[in-house]
């Protein structure tokens, strides 16, 4: 229905745009060539006047000075006359010396006699009849003469050329008409054919792709763009699908758990004892809980489009200082060294805009993570002042990380062969690059197997 209307719209408004333009080219041309033609005649029949004229003075003045009722016989009869032709001739004392218009139908005003006298060449209408005066020069005098005729033969072929315009418009119109409704509906349908596609392209079929025909031209480019955004949701749907499993396989994990021991807890009576023992083990699955449902929060909240307000201003030593205080806080055993790097850095260097609590969380993840995977738990975290950045570097003599793994530890739920035997859930260095990224920050991870693990986080100061 969609794809119908649509195709009816762009089909119909090209159809009219072309027979629009067709129709004003016409009526253009046909105007022109009808009044060039009316001219044409017009002065083609003046000319002729003339000459008739010219020709009857002649016949009165020079040749022959035939007597003028003479002239009137011979020229009543003449077959070349023109349709009631008259020939008025006057001298310059406006004395009529020949006048073949016996009952006055042409009248002469004074000021047009004085433009002939004057040597002007003047045409006019009178009724019906054309009218040509000129002067006429003989040895001795000076006439002015007039023709004057009524142009019926002028008419008609102005007419016929008149209907014949008409006619040739209005077929070019509906020419215009077909061939305008035959292109535009070629030039649309390689479009047509692209929401025929798009419309049978849905979340459940994203691998489908629209036929990019000829790819340098507009339709292919729109074509070439469209799926290369279906291959970015396609990868995000796909993203999304995963982390939805890992997601509920990782809570399932605790609570199946959970459900386990109360179950073997509830099978029969125990010591107070060996109930406190078993508590506090469905206790510690309930705190992984509670942590895992609090950094998969996060991690929503911070892909989130406008994920937060970032406008406080923020000391980053002292959220270093204070994730190290937590991570102590529970494992005493974890040795975090922070230090300022070589170069002397003053405390306005350090200041960041960001939300606290995210940022916290980041080096938090970074430091236990330097901690988690070294045999010696230690951590070294070195500040720089680094152009208009704060650059914050952790590093860690550990295991490291494969370089098959190095491509995949920022994916949601992916953890390293190295990471077997430590607890976590994959979901640490995803959930840091997330907020580094939101801080306008940037992250880098250098690691090499059995050698260690280095992390450069690059935040923007105020400055
Ligand atoms: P978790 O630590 O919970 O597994 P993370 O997202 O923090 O999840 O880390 C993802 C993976 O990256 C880990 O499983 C581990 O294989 C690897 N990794 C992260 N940091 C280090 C490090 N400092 N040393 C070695 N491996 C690391």
């Amino acid at each position: 229905m969609f794809l119908e209307i649509f195709r009816m719209q762009i089909r119909t408004r090209l159809t009219l745009q072309f027979v629009l333009s067709g129709v004003v080219i016409m009526i253009f041309a046909s105007f022109t060539i009808y009044f060039t033609a009316a001219r044409f005649l017009n002065d083609d029949f003046y000319n002729r006047l003339r000459d008739k004229s010219l020709g009857t003075a002649n016949l009165l003045f020079k040749e022959y000075e035939v007597d003028a009722k003479v002239v009137r016989k011979i020229e009543k009869d003449n077959p070349v006359n023109l349709q009631k032709e008259k020939i008025i001739i006057l001298n310059f004392k406006n004395d009529i010396v020949y006048n073949s218009d016996e009952f006055g139908a042409i009248k002469i005003s004074q000021p047009i006699l004085d433009r002939v006298k004057s040597g002007d060449k003047v045409n006019f209408r009178e009724d019906l009849y054309d009218v040509a005066g000129t002067l006429y020069f003989t040895n001795f005098d000076r006439f002015v003469i007039f023709g004057a005729a009524i142009n019926s033969e002028g008419a008609a072929h102005l007419n016929e050329l008149k209907i014949i315009l008409v006619f040739v418009c209005c077929l070019s119109f509906l020419l215009f008409f077909i061939v305008g409704w035959f292109y535009s509906g070629r030039a649309i349908k390689p479009i047509s054919d692209v929401v025929k596609k798009v419309e049978e392209i849905s979340i459940t079929s994203l691998n489908l792709r629209v036929f990019e025909g000829n790819e340098t031209d507009e339709i292919g480019r729109l074509a070439k763009t469209f799926n290369k955004m279906l291959e970015r949701l396609e990868a995000s749907f796909a993203t999304q699908k995963n982390f939805i499993a890992n997601a509920s396989h990782e809570l399932r994990t605790p609570l199946t758990s959970i459900n386990g021991q109360l179950e073997v807890l509830m099978m029969k009576d125990r010591s107070a004892e060996e109930y406190k023992t078993e508590l506090q083990s469905v206790l510690d699955d309930i705190k992984s809980l509670i942590d895992l449902s609090n950094r998969l929060l996060l991690i929503a909240r911070t892909s989130a489009e406008n994920p937060m307000s970032l406008n406080n201003r923020i000391r980053i030593d002292e959220i270093l200082w204070l994730a190290r205080e937590e991570i102590k806080k529970y494992n005493t055993n974890y040795q975090i060294n922070i230090s300022l790097g070589n170069s002397l850095i003053d405390s306005d260097q350090m200041v960041v805009v960001g939300d606290e609590y995210l940022l916290k969380v980041a080096v938090s993840n970074l430091m236990e993570n330097g901690c988690k995977y070294s045999d010696d738990h230690t951590v070294n975290v070195r500040l720089h002042h680094f152009r208009q950045s704060i650059e914050i570097i952790f590093e860690d003599g550990g295991i490291g990380i494969s370089e098959n793994d190095l491509q995949k530890v920022f994916e949601p739920f992916y953890r390293g062969a190295n990471a077997i035997s430590v607890s976590g859930y994959g979901i640490g260095l995803p959930l840091t690059r997330q907020i580094i990224k939101n801080h306008n920050g940037n992250m880098e991870l250098l690691s090499q197997i059995g050698k260690g693990t280095k992390i450069t986080v690059l935040l923007p100061i105020i400055s």
